[in-house]
């Protein structure tokens, strides 16, 4: 290659010289340089036209029969086109190929711009959203118009997936997650979870039955129970202490079938509970006076501060239901003289209320699965101490229902903070006293 510079570089170098010699000859050695080179640099001139058109064809066939350096530019400018085109082609078929694979797939994709429009999707996804080809450029918030999925979109928060009937198809449940990606796009992706609704179904309705079934056999049970125990006859008096034990188990069956009814009724009922306004205050002193009861001989300090002027928009019984098992359980799990300290306050976001005590507290790898039913740190612990397992699962039930965040600090040894935080849009002030006056009229 460096050979054709360089006998390109001698070829000018005798054309200067042949220049010179004629200047020499004539006297005007500008004028002889001038003749010789001219020529030159309009060959130039010209193979660089030739090179220009060869590369503005379309489509870049084969190399002209040229020599010298020109040769070589053609053959690197060749070279390089032949490994783009290569490289082009390579990209088109895994383009291609990942197109084909994800139209095949079962779950449905869809490609969204900045404003939501869509740029591309799959064929389960015009199954499950009923898109058709010339959908692509409209906006999928405009053509699929579920409340929950417009809100969950427009929020931009995309860490839990949404749960929707399909609009093809409302026995079809769909679980939708987005992801965003490159310069404001997002890929949205819903995968059919009907079959796992159906079994999560039949699984609520199996326990929920079978804890309905429990009920009449349980009343019967413990109402002859109550009755021997006060039968004052000598031959069941003998019997005494076990039919203490059978009482105390038969209660604490009792309390499971009813925690596990409340469980069920909260998990039927998906939308929000009916809203009425709550006097938290009140029953924060109420329930704190249960604890003082239920501490009896262990003498907890237990101290309430709370502010007065703030209620909340919410079912009753459910909130009494999760506050007094978060205070009962720091009755529990808090050895005698230890502290218990309620609140009930306005936060950053809201209103909190917060359980904080001096207990057993609890290591950090247990935190996160506290709220499953049945989950127990110590399940020898928790019987003795007359627990089901159920409270937590129940309390955060009641909180999601409220729109509110359950949260869980705690140190081993040291003691442990289970606190609610509900927004702002459920806090209300007291009613008047004329207000209330007119409301039980
Ligand atoms: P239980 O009826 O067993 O108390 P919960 O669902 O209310 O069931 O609580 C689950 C587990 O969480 C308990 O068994 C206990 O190990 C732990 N726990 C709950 N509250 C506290 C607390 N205040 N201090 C320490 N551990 C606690």
């Amino acid at each position: 290659m460096l050979d054709h510079w360089l006998s390109e570089a001698w070829r000018l170098v005798a054309l200067v010289v042949v220049g010179v010699i004629i200047g020499a000859i004539t006297g005007y050695y500008s004028l002889g340089i001038l003749i010789c080179i001219v020529p030159y640099l309009a060959y130039h001139l010209y193979n660089v036209y030739q090179l220009d058109q060869w590369l503005r064809q379309r489509k870049i066939s084969e190399l002209p029969e040229i020599g010298g350096v020109y040769e070589e530019l053609y053959h690197s400018v060749y070279q390089f086109y032949r490994r783009g085109r290569a490289q082009r082609r390579r990209l088109t078929d895994l383009l291609s190929r990942f197109r084909k694979g994800t139209a095949a797939m079962p779950d449905a994709t869809v490609v969204l711009q900045s404003s939501n429009e869509i740029e591309w999707f799959n064929h389960a996804a015009s199954r499950y959203f009923n898109l058709r080809a010339q959908d692509v450029g409209k906006r999928l918030d405009n053509l699929f118009r579920h409340p929950s999925f417009l809100k969950y979109l427009s929020q931009g928060n995309y860490v839990q997936p949404l749960l929707v009937q399909s609009p093809n198809d409302s026995q079809l449940s769909l679980q939708i997650h987005v992801v965003p990606y490159g310069d404001n796009q997002r890929l949205l992706i819903a995968r059919d979870v009907s079959r796992m609704q159906r079994l999560e179904q039949m699984r609520r309705d199996f326990v929920a039955n079978v804890s309905h079934e429990l009920r009449t056999p349980l009343t019967v049970l413990t109402g002859f129970l109550e009755s021997m125990s006060d039968n004052k006859d000598e031959k069941i008096s003998d019997w005494s202490h076990q039919i203490d034990l059978m009482q105390a188990q038969a209660s604490r069956m009792q309390l499971i079938v009813q925690q596990l009814l409340l469980l069920a009724r909260l998990e039927t009922d998906v939308g929000p509970p009916r809203k009425n306004p709550v006097d938290i205050p009140e029953m924060l002193k109420a329930i704190c006076s249960e604890a003082r009861a239920l501490s009896g001989e262990r003498e907890h300090d237990i101290s309430l501060d709370s502010d007065d002027s703030l209620w909340l928009l919410g079912n009753h019984e459910e909130l009494r239901s999760a506050f007094s098992n978060l205070v009962f359980n720091a009755i529990r799990y808090t050895p005698p003289h230890g502290k218990i300290h309620v609140t009930w306050k306005s936060s950053d976001g809201g209103v909190r209320f917060a359980v904080k005590d001096t207990g057993i507290g609890i290591s950090e790898n247990h935190i996160p699965r506290l709220t499953e039913r049945f989950y127990r740190v110590d399940v020898g612990r928790s019987r003795e101490a007359g627990g089901t397992g159920l409270g937590l699962a129940i309390v955060k039930h009641v909180v999601q229902r409220h729109e509110g965040i359950l949260k869980i600090d705690s140190v081993l040894g040291e003691g442990s903070e289970f606190s609610c935080e509900f927004p702002v849009s459920g806090v209300i002030a007291p009613p008047r006293a004329n207000d209330q006056a007119s409301t039980l009229s």
